[in-house]
């Protein structure tokens, strides 16, 4: 064939695939282009999956209709001007691309009125041809109705999946923009049946119970607004214990504008870890807005990827800010800290827990208050011992009640943060074998160690590769001395087989966290009072001592309130 251009509407149409890839995509650019105008309402109509109808109306500053052509076509827009703009952008749109795409690949109906003027105009565009634009009466606003999606394009028609599926795309998305923008009424019906309402009144954590439901957005913490200049960071992050198999609730908005990023991602659950269980992810909604020069939108045409100047700065900012708010609150299960509760100070007498607490604290400087007025709500209580039940718990006393401790749970906290902060030293202590162990692996098993060889060396391990599935241990971790070198290195490759691939900066302190479980004293094991009182006095010591490495509680407490009233004490 010999080289030819292109007749239009097929390059506008190839054109048009980068924009529209499917039902969802059209939304969200009509969406944007709503919030843009600068909406208070935003009603969104589906049938189909999308296929059939997309109808987004909305009451913001409109078109004029001198212009009303100019919107559909390829490049125009009113949200830029120079080159320049575009590293200042504040809109969501500025490529001028949305209603030519669309128009390109469905039938399209806009109908607009600006703000000052008496009537709307009405255009419409088939496969790319635009007809002649009439006057119309209708409200300030604009609505965009999209048919037959895809029509002329079955290679893109084919590939759409379920309405079921589209759908659920669909109110993703809408539920998406609903969060970032909580002063705007969001409304979204799939075939006749209301799925989403929001009502506008600016409050981020209303508008997840409109999404979430009300008990998500109720345990949810907030960050405090907050000046890292120049960026500010708001939101919500959920609580250790409320979680979800995938990542696909972790959303974060930069300047307004939903994207998605791995990298945000990586410093999120950085935050979290050794605070969720293995294969588990937080809900986050992040608001991040930094001056507009610190960040590249216009990476790809649906300006779903951002690119910024400084990222690790980002990372870092975020990491901490979220780490923060998460060692602030981490709850103990029917735990609540009494509020302003005041301590007598005293010398330390053996099992006095009160003068216990702070004689730990009399250690610092004269000038710091002796008695703390209220406990920090990330560390715990200083407990004493009563005993051990069931060979499985402590049974500890604490300021206001009794607490259950899960020995085998206590002791991974205390060993991984030991092993962690020895890692991080570079003082990680191994033991030689006298004998190098030799173990064998599957291929697939093989792999994975190979892959994670370093990770697994700088925790304690020698291990070399001896064959193709064979590998030679030559040392390991003291914390690990006392149970079979082969045992220990086949249950790490057992974990790692079960788990999806972990980020690769999660790896180290994955290993650490299986190597503690094998470490830890086991349900079952009888304790001395001494040992007891050790693995209390150590998990005191820890930065989160209230969950295992895998996010599972360590204790349980039983407020004096709550005994009083179980044993009809109180009203
Ligand atoms: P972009 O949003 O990148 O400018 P679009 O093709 O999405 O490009 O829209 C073209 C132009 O049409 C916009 O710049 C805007 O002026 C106008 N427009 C589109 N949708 C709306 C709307 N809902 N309300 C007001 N103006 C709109
Ligand atoms: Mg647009």
């Amino acid at each position: 064939m010999p080289i030819h251009i292109l007749p239009p509407h097929i390059a506008s149409q190839i054109a048009a695939g980068e924009v529209v890839e499917r039902p969802s995509s059209v939304v969200k650019e009509l969406l944007e282009n709503a919030i843009d105008a600068g909406s208070s309402r935003i009603d969104i109509q589906i049938e189909g999956g999308g296929r059939e109808i997309i109808e987004v109306n909305d009451d913001g500053a409109g078109i004029p209709s001198s212009e009303i052509l100019l919107a559909v076509e390829r490049y125009a827009t009113s949200k830029l001007e120079t080159i320049e703009d575009l590293f200042a952008i504040q809109s969501l749109g500025f490529r001028g691309e949305a209603l030519a795409s669309i128009g390109s690949v469905s039938r399209m109906e806009l109908l607009s009125r600006h703000k000052d003027e008496k009537a709307g105009a009405r255009v419409v565009v088939e496969g790319g041809k635009t007809s002649p634009s009439k006057p119309v009466g209708c409200p300030i606003g604009t609505r965009v109705v999209v048919r037959d999606l895809f029509h002329n394009v079955p290679a893109r028609y084919k590939f759409l999946k379920t309405d079921q599926t589209e759908n659920r795309r669909i109110s993703d998305l809408v539920s998406r923009y609903a969060l970032a923008y909580p002063r705007i009424v969001f409304t979204l019906t799939q075939d006749g049946k209301q799925k989403l309402v929001t009502t506008g009144q600016g409050s981020l954590r209303e508008a997840m119970a409109g999404i979430y439901g009300y008990e998500i957005a109720s345990q949810m913490i907030e960050l405090a607004e907050q000046q890292h200049a120049p960026f500010q960071v708001g939101g919500l992050i959920s609580p250790s214990g409320l979680t979800r198999s995938n990542r696909r609730e972790l959303t974060f908005f930069i300047n307004g504008r939903w994207v998605q990023d791995a990298g945000l991602s990586v410093a999120v659950m950085q935050a979290y870890r050794s605070l969720l269980m293995v294969g588990r992810f937080p809900l986050v909604v992040l608001n991040i807005d930094l001056p507009p020069d610190e960040v590249d939108v216009n990476v790809h045409p649906t300006k779903a990827e951002v690119r910024f100047k400084d990222q690790k700065k980002v990372f870092g900012v975020l990491q901490r800010i979220i780490r923060a708010a998460l060692v602030g609150q981490a709850p103990t299960p029917g735990f609540s800290f009494p509020n302003n509760q005041t301590f007598p100070s005293g010398n330390r007498t053996e099992g006095d827990w009160v003068s216990a607490r702070f004689s730990t604290a009399g250690t610092s400087p004269k000038y710091e208050p002796a008695v703390q007025t209220s406990l920090p709500a990330a560390g715990m209580p200083l407990l004493r011992s009563l005993g051990q039940f069931g060979t499985t718990y402590l049974v500890a006393e604490g300021p206001d009640g009794l607490y259950l401790i899960d020995q085998h749970a206590a002791h991974e906290r205390v060993l991984f943060e030991k092993m962690m902060k020895a890692v991080h030293e570079g003082r990680i202590e191994s033991q030689n074998l006298l004998t190098a162990e030799t173990i064998e692996l599957t291929t697939s098993q093989a792999d994975i160690v190979r892959e994670k060889l370093d990770a697994i060396n700088s925790l304690g391990f020698q291990v070399e590769v001896f064959g193709d599935a064979t590998f030679r241990i030559r040392a390991v971790p003291v914390l690990l001395a006392h149970i079979s070198p082969v045992r220990a290195v086949q249950t790490l490759v057992e974990e790692f087989e079960e788990d999806e691939t972990p980020l690769q900066a999660e790896v180290e302190e994955l290993i650490a966290a299986r190597v503690c479980k094998r470490g830890a004293v086991k349900a079952g094991q009888v304790l001395s009072l001494e040992e007891q009182e050790k693995l209390l006095r150590d998990l005191e010591a820890c930065e989160n001592p209230r969950t295992c490495p895998h996010g599972r509680p360590t204790m349980i407490h039983l407020s004096v309130q709550a005994l009083e009233r179980q044993f009809g004490r109180l009203g």
